[in-house]
């Protein structure tokens, strides 16, 4: 274990599960104080806040909809009276709808953009409102942000794209004040959004290079790095870690 965030409060959206409790535990384990953020599973929201305990963190888990404004600055608000202070904001919720563009519902195209677009934009202004000087804004973008061979995510590429040009066009806005904004563009990763063991996957193992899927364990190291004082000179980047899919 590492103590190179020792002190440092991290908020993380969308934390109980997936790729997102990975970073909430890692980041615990490198010393820091974190809040998430969830929508419906309470359960394994608290499981993820008893993990960071057991790093001897403090933690909070907070029930709000990335979708909606006014539950994300409540959280935000929320996580600054809990732990005192932030530090680093990962925004990690977000979710895809795999199916043919021309099937998509309004509300489904609604859902992805509210949850992966307007949540990050809402959630970085309600935090940069909070957070210190050379805190780290981290988007959990994707690989298929830059570059996309699966079909059936045409608007969640859309996505994903939109939140790397955010991240290049904040870092330089906050800058002034020793902040930095990084895109970490995982590739395909088992959760229960993508899981390894589905049918989808066989197409994205055969995109990789390394020809097999990530574990959640493989982002959170990068996040850790990002969030911490050795990524000083890093910022507006896009940080890709998909096993060579978009090599
Ligand atoms: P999961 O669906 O496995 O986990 C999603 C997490 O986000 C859960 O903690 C869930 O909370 C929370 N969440 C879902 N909807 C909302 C919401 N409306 N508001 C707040 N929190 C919410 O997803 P992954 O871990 O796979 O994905 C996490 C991020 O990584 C996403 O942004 C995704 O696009 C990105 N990504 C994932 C890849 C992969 O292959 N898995 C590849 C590239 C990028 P709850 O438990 O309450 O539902």
């Amino acid at each position: 274990m590492s103590h190179s965030l020792k002190g440092e409060v991290a908020l993380v959206t969308g934390g109980s599960r997936g790729i997102g409790a990975a970073i909430a535990k890692r980041l615990a384990a490198d010393g820091a104080n974190v809040a998430i953020t969830y929508a419906k599973d309470a359960e394994s929201a608290s499981a993820v806040v008893k993990a960071v305990e057991g790093f001897g963190g403090k933690a909070v888990a907070i029930q709000a909809d990335a979708a909606n404004a006014e539950a994300v600055k409540s959280a935000v608000e929320k996580a600054v009276a809990a732990l005192g202070k932030l530090d680093v904001l990962v925004n990690n919720a977000g979710t895809a709808i795999p199916k043919p563009f021309i099937e998509a519902t309004l509300e489904e195209l609604d859902h992805i953009l509210n949850l992966n677009v307007r949540g990050v934009f809402v959630t970085t202004q309600a935090a940069l409102k909070h957070m210190n000087d050379n805190g780290r804004i981290i988007l959990i973008g994707s690989c298929v942000g830059e570059k996309n061979m699966t079909p059936g995510l045409a608007a969640y590429a859309a996505t994903k794209g939109a939140v790397k040009m955010f991240a290049q066009s904040l870092s330089r806005e906050v800058a002034d004040r020793g902040i930095t904004v990084n895109n970490v563009q995982p590739g395909p990763i088992d959760t229960d959004l993508n899981p390894a063991a589905g049918d989808w996957a066989t197409p994205q193992i055969s995109a990789t290079a390394l020809k097999r899927y990530g574990k959640v364990d493989e982002v959170a190291a990068l996040v850790a790095f990002v969030a911490g004082a050795e990524s000083s000179y890093i910022t507006g980047a896009n940080l890709t870690v998909d096993g060579g899919t978009n090599a």
